[in-house]
C-alpha cells in the first residue's frame, strides 16, 4: 500500500510539473447537455453540464459563457454595429431592429450551480458573468451544472429558424457556451458580427425533437440504429412508436458543437478513403438534386488533398449540411446554403472543409487572428481547386483582391480583432485576402519544398491547440532553418507595402550592373530572373539579411546563384551578371508573381524595349 501510494505522488508530481513548464496549458470542458426543442413554440430547453479543467496557474473566481442568441434582440450590439458601420452585411440590414417578441432569439439561465451551490450571475448582452461559490485552483476542476431555455430567433445571422431556402432549423451558437480562458486571459467577446473561439473538450448531445425531422451535425450519432433517418444500415427502417427521438451525438477534442434539424432532408454518404464517411443532408429539388450529386466525388477529392498536403483528418465523420445563410464552419461539419450553382456550392464546401484543418483542428483565435483560419482556408480552397481543375495554383484572385483594396486606400492591418476592423471589405481583406497571399508569398521566401514540410509540420505541432500568429512563423524558422519574424512583423501587423524596381541595367563591357531599388517599405527577398538571348536563363537570388539563411533550389532545370545578402536598410543593390549585356534578353523581380509588389510595370528590363529607345 504504501510503496502504491508514494508511485502515485510522484505521477502527480511528474504530471503536474511538465503542465508547468508548458506556459501554453489549455484550459478543458467536458460538456453532457440534454435538450428538448419545440417545433410549434421555436423554444429549446435543457440541462448543462460542464466538467470543466482549469489547467493553469491562476485562481479563477469567475467564469464567463457566451449567450449568443441574444444577440437577436432589437438595440443589441450587433444590431446598433450594422447601423453604424459603412457597408453593413447585407444579410442582417434593418432586421434585427424589427424583430418582435416571437421572432427574437434568447439564452436564459434557469439555474446555475457550481458543485451543488449556487452562484451569482450577471448577463451582459451575450455574455454571462458568473461569479463562482468558491475559486477553481490552479490544476484542478469544477462541475457547472445549468438549466437552461432559449427562444430560436428567426435565421438573420448564421443560426436560427427557417432560413430562405426553408431549412427549418439551423442550430448554431444555440448553447451557453464557456468563454475561453488562456495565456491572454478571458477571451469572453460580445457577439457583434463574427467569429468564434471555444474551449477544447467533448461533447455529449442529446436531442429531443420531433420524429418527422432529419438531426444533422458535430459529432458521431451513438444511436443510428434506433434513429435511422439514413443513418442506419442501409435499407434499414426503424420503427417509431414514439412521437418524438431522442437524438445522441458524441463528440469528442473539438471546440464546439452545431446541428441542424429539418423534416425534408435528403441524407447521402460517402465513404472517403482514408476517412472520414461524408454525409450529405439537402432538400432535394429541381435547384439541388443534380448540384449535390455532383458536389460528392469533389468533397471526396478535397478530403484526399487535404490529408495527403495538410495532416490526417482525425475524425471518423464530417457533414456538408445544407442550413445557415452562406457558409460557416464548424468542428466535424458546415452549413452552406444550397441551392445556387455548382462552381459556387463546391468553393464553398471545399473552403468550409478546409476549414476543419484552419480553425477546427488548429484552433487559432478566430476572433484576433482571423487571417489565420479565413487566410489559410482560402488559400487550401485555392490548392483543391487548382487541383481538381488541373490549373496552377497561382493564388491570383487573392493576389488581384489584395492590390484592389490597395488602390482604393481600404487595406487595414490584418492583425487586429475581427470586429474592430473599420470596415467589413477591410476586415475581409485583412483576413480572407492577406492571409491566403501571406501563405503564398511565405513559399516564395522559403521555397517550395520548406512550405510543403512546414504545413505538415504546423499540423503535427498544433493540432487540437490553439496555435498563435508566433507559432506559426516558429515552425516556418525551424523547417526552414532561416529568421522569418520579419515578415510576420511587416505583413501581419503593419499595412506597409511591396515595391521593388530595376532602376537602371549599365553595359559593363564583359559584365552587366544591374541596379535594384527597394521603394516600398517592405524589405523582401528578391528572386530575379535573367533570359539570355540563346533562350537559356538563370535564377540570381539575392537573400535578405535578416533571414540570416537561404531558400533551396525551387526548380532544379532553372540555374540558381545565390548573391550577397541585402540589408534591409538599404534601399539600393547592385547585381553583377558575368555576361556582356548584348546577349541579355530580359531581366525580371520574381517571375513567379508570388512577392505581391503593388507596382509590377518596373520589375521587367526588356532588352529589345531597351535598344528601339536607344534608336530613337
Ligand atoms: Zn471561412
Amino acid at each position: 500500500m504504501k510503496m502504491k501510494f508514494q508511485a502515485i505522488v510522484v505521477l502527480i508530481l511528474l504530471s503536474y510539473s511538465s503542465i508547468a513548464q508548458d506556459y501554453r496549458w489549455q484550459q478543458k470542458a467536458e460538456y453532457t447537455m440534454n435538450v428538448s426543442l419545440d417545433d410549434k413554440t421555436h423554444r429549446l430547453t435543457g440541462d448543462q453540464k460542464i466538467v470543466y479543467y482549469n489547467n493553469s496557474g491562476d485562481t479563477l473566481t469567475k467564469v464567463y459563457y457566451h449567450l449568443f442568441f441574444n444577440a437577436f434582440q432589437p438595440g443589441s450590439m450587433m444590431d446598433i454595429r450594422i447601423q453604424n458601420i459603412a457597408d453593413p452585411d447585407k444579410r442582417i440590414g434593418m432586421r434585427i431592429s424589427k424583430l418582435n417578441e416571437n421572432e427574437i432569439g434568447y439564452q436564459k439561465i434557469n439555474s446555475l450551480k457550481q458543485d451543488g451551490k449556487a452562484v451569482k450571475t450577471t448577463v451582459n448582452g451575450t455574455i454571462l458573468e458568473v461569479e463562482l461559490a468558491k475559486p477553481i485552483m490552479p490544476r484542478s476542476k469544477t462541475t457547472l451544472e445549468m438549466s437552461f431555455e432559449a427562444q430560436v430567433p428567426i435565421q438573420i445571422r448564421r443560426s436560427g429558424r427557417d432560413n430562405k431556402e426553408g431549412i427549418s432549423y439551423s442550430m448554431t451558437q444555440w448553447y451557453p457556451k464557456l468563454a475561453e480562458y488562456d495565456f491572454q486571459g478571458w477571451h469572453a467577446y460580445q457577439y457583434v458580427a463574427r467569429e468564434f473561439h471555444g474551449v477544447w473538450g467533448d461533447f455529449d448531445v442529446t436531442i429531443s425533437i420531433d420524429s418527422s425531422f432529419t438531426v444533422a451535425g458535430t459529432g458521431v450519432l451513438q444511436n443510428a440504429e434506433k434513429i435511422g433517418h439514413g443513418y442506419g444500415k442501409a435499407g434499414s427502417k426503424p420503427v417509431r412508436k414514439d412521437k418524438k427521438l431522442n437524438w445522441h451525438f458524441v463528440g469528442k477534442n473539438i471546440i464546439d458543437f452545431a446541428w441542424v434539424a429539418d423534416p425534408d432532408f435528403t441524407h447521402d454518404m460517402i465513404k472517403v478513403q482514408g476517412g472520414p464517411d461524408v454525409h450529405f443532408f439537402y432538400q432535394k429539388n429541381e435547384k439541388t438534386m443534380n448540384t449535390w450529386k455532383s458536389l460528392q466525388p469533389i468533397i471526396d477529392e478535397t478530403f484526399k488533398f487535404m490529408n495527403a498536403h495538410y495532416g490526417k483528418y482525425p475524425y471518423e465523420t464530417y457533414s456538408v449540411i445544407q442550413g445557415g445563410d452562406g457558409g460557416m464552419e464548424y468542428p466535424m461539419c458546415t452549413l452552406i446554403l444550397g441551392e445556387g450553382k455548382l462552381e459556387g456550392l463546391a468553393g464553398t464546401a471545399i473552403h468550409e472543409v478546409a476549414h476543419s484543418w484552419f480553425q477546427a483542428i488548429l484552433a487559432s483565435n478566430e476572433a484576433l487572428y482571423a487571417w489565420m483560419d479565413e487566410g489559410f482556408a482560402d488559400f487550401a480552397e485555392d490548392e483543391v481547386t487548382a487541383h481538381l481543375t488541373n490549373t496552377d495554383n497561382d493564388h491570383a484572385g487573392s493576389y488581384n483582391t489584395y492590390f484592389n483594396m490597395i488602390s482604393r486606400a481600404l487595406l487595414e492591418v490584418p492583425n487586429q480583432h475581427s470586429d474592430h476592423f473599420v470596415t467589413e471589405r477591410g476586415y475581409k481583406a485583412g483576413s480572407y485576402t492577406a492571409g491566403a497571399v501571406f501563405l503564398h508569398q511565405l513559399r516564395y521566401i522559403i521555397g517550395e519544398k520548406n512550405f510543403s514540410k512546414g504545413m505538415m509540420r504546423y499540423y503535427n505541432t498544433w493540432k487540437f491547440r490553439h496555435p498563435e500568429p508566433n507559432d506559426f512563423i516558429r515552425v516556418m524558422e525551424k523547417t526552414s532553418n532561416m529568421q522569418l519574424h520579419w515578415y510576420l512583423r511587416y505583413w501581419i501587423n503593419s499595412d506597409k507595402k511591396i515595391d521593388y524596381e530595376i532602376k537602371e541595367v549599365v553595359d559593363g563591357g564583359q559584365k552587366t550592373e544591374v541596379s535594384l531599388h527597394r521603394i516600398g517599405d517592405i524589405p523582401m527577398p528578391i528572386d530575379l530572373v535573367v533570359t539570355f538571348r540563346d533562350g537559356t536563363k538563370e535564377l540570381l537570388y539575392i537573400p535578405l539579411n535578416e533571414m540570416m539563411g537561404t531558400k533551396p533550389s525551387e526548380d532544379p532545370s532553372l540555374k540558381m546563384q545565390t548573391l550577397p545578402d541585402w540589408a534591409w536598410v538599404s534601399p539600393a543593390y547592385k547585381a553583377t551578371i558575368n555576361k556582356p549585356l548584348s546577349e541579355i534578353a530580359t531581366i525580371e523581380i520574381d517571375p513567379t508573381k508570388r512577392m505581391a509588389d503593388v507596382n509590377r510595370k518596373n520589375n521587367l528590363w526588356d532588352g529589345s524595349q531597351d535598344e528601339s529607345d536607344d534608336g530613337n
